[in-house]
């Protein structure tokens, strides 16, 4: 179990939001502490096969560009904590963080656990899950060397799953709801230029079928209505994401998708509880606007913490 301390902030998650908010609050003298549940920072972009957008450190692999935000933040002495956070109480002179490894306490708290992928929701996807199925190419697509896989989604993530398999099996299907891709124009550029991707368009995947592990999918074309059986030996799923915010329900407002509302400031429905990065609703969720984020939160907290003395 921790040792009950009271910190001036807790940043719960260490994602590209949580660690941008990390190093300015220290950096600020601001007594801070970084719970995630994971002992590996990163969030998200550990899965990323290739950052190439990330100003100044192009080229790096997502686990290379987290181990570098995780270097930089230990150099400036940021205490981690590995814990799960349950639940907020948001008392008027502090919020407590209950966690499976006992409670902290701050003063001020941002949210920054990010997002999850989707599921696609057809029959065959739970029952598959680990054995065929997975929503992550970069950890699971070695398994697949020299085979046949589809790709789910029009997305910047279904994209980089596609180039990404590419160079590892022997072909690749990317199936598309629509006939336009909403990925990059870099990414979409690279992928039409692969000779063993396949795009299958205005097309949905209704059953990925198998008994033990995936042998194919059924895919119906939504503008045909016609339905093709493919053989697959697997299915990745890169259909968009949802906020990690079910331990927050109740705590602040939130949007009809479970976003937390909260505008540049990320200032949140309540007083001292702020949200930064791909947890708050936004129009654009990317490494930079995550890290962007991490610093302007920080900078309200600061603003927080003056108010708070001038009420005293
Ligand atoms: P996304 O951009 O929301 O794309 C999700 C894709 O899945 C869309 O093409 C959508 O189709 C499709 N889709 C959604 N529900 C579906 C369903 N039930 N059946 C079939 N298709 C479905 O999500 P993402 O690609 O996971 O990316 C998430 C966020 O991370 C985005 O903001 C993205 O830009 C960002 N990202 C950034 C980087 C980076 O900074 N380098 C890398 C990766 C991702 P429609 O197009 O028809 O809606």
């Amino acid at each position: 179990m921790m040792e009950k301390k009271m910190y001036d902030l807790v940043i719960i998650g260490s994602g590209p939001a949580g660690m941008g908010a990390a190093i300015y609050a220290v950096r600020a003298g601001i007594e801070t502490a970084v719970v995630d549940r994971s002992p590996v920072s990163g969030g998200q972009v550990l899965t990323t096969y290739e950052v190439d957008n990330y100003l100044g450190l192009p080229g790096l692999s997502g686990g290379e560009l987290s181990e570098r935000f995780r270097e930089h933040a230990d150099k400036l002495g940021v205490t981690f904590v590995t814990a799960d956070v349950q639940k907020i109480e948001n008392h008027t002179d502090k919020k407590i963080v209950f966690t499976d490894e006992g409670s902290l306490e701050a003063r001020a708290v941002i949210l920054a656990t990010g997002a999850s992928h989707s599921m696609l929701g057809v029959p065959g996807e739970m029952k598959l899950s680990g054995l065929g199925v997975s929503y992550c190419a970069t950890c699971d697509g070695a398994f697949f060397r020299k085979r046949t896989v589809a790709v789910v989604g029009g997305g910047d993530v279904a994209a980089e799953d596609a180039i990404f398999l590419a160079g590892i099996c022997q072909k690749v299907y990317l199936i598309h709801r629509r006939d336009t891709l909403r990925a990059a124009d870099t990414l979409q550029k690279k992928l039409f230029s692969l000779e063993n991707v396949e795009i299958i368009w205005n097309s949905e995947v209704k059953e990925i079928c198998g008994e033990e592990i995936v042998e194919g999918i059924e895919v119906r074309n939504n503008q045909s209505g016609e339905q093709s059986s493919l053989a697959v030996n697997g299915v990745f799923i890169a259909v968009g994401v949802v906020p990690n915010t079910d331990a927050f329900q109740g705590l602040v407002q939130m949007d009809e998708k479970g976003y937390i509302v909260a505008d540049e400031t990320c200032m949140t429905s309540e007083k001292g509880i702020f949200a930064a990065g791909d947890i708050r609703r936004k129009p654009m969720r990317q490494i930079i606007t995550a890290v962007a984020d991490g610093a302007n939160a920080v900078h309200s907290v600061q603003n927080f913490f003056v108010s708070q003395c001038s009420t005293l």
